[in-house]
């Protein structure tokens, strides 16, 4: 099976397309400059189920009838930001979606702030759209607190300040190998290879 990816991000695809073959999935993904690039798209749902549906509908009209087209929208929830920055991650310091300046903001905007009310969350929604309407949802969560200063040196955009529950490292200090099999898109992604086992 084929799956169009909804972004004109190319290492995207690769990345997904690494979590594919790791899952022993017989599944290609498939960027959207394969028809043409991903028309453009306003992320204005304010929901991440809401703009990842947008995306992917977006792509989906490109399509042959009977292709899939999956796209994701993902951010980091603060609780002491009352769930934000959440889907104005990626702008968090302003449109040019500087990832390290929106963590230079975050780790300022926290100044201060105790551990006990540092607690954060990364979501992902993975949403996939197919002939004659249908679409499915898969969402997925990666629990943690934020550290007061930036840590390691991989990885991108909150990494550094990210410390998933049950480890004492940020994601940045894990790596991508350990970061991978607990992360908000690992699960998500998880949810879709079931629903693609299933079918
Ligand atoms: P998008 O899903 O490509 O729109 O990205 C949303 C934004 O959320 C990114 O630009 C990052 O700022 C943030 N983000 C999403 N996932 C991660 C992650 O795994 N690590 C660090 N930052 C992330």
């Amino acid at each position: 099976m084929k799956l169009f990816l909804a972004s004109g991000n190319a290492h995207k695809a690769a990345e997904l397309q690494g979590l594919a073959v790791a899952a022993g999935l017989p599944v290609e993904i498939v960027s959207a400059r394969a028809v043409g690039g991903m028309p453009a798209v306003e992320e204005d749902t304010g929901t991440f189920v809401g703009n990842a549906r947008k995306k992917a509908l977006a792509l989906r009209a490109r399509l042959p009838a009977d292709a899939w087209a999956l796209a994701d929208d993902s951010g980091l929830c603060v609780d002491e930001l009352g769930g934000g920055p959440g889907v104005e991650s990626a702008y968090y310091a302003g449109p040019e979606g500087d990832g390290a300046a929106n963590l230079a903001k975050l780790v300022e905007t926290l100044r201060g702030v105790p551990e006990a009310r540092r607690g954060a969350h990364f979501i992902c929604v993975l949403v996939v759209a197919g002939p004659e309407g249908a679409e499915q949802v898969f969402e997925g969560k990666c629990p943690g607190r934020l550290s007061h200063e930036p840590r390691g040196g991989a990885g991108f955009g909150y990494d550094p300040l990210f410390v998933p529950d049950g480890h004492a490292l940020s994601f940045s200090e894990l790596g991508d190998a350990i970061k991978s099999t607990l992360s908000h898109r690992a699960r998500a992604w998880a949810k879709l290879a079931e629903w693609l086992r299933r079918r």
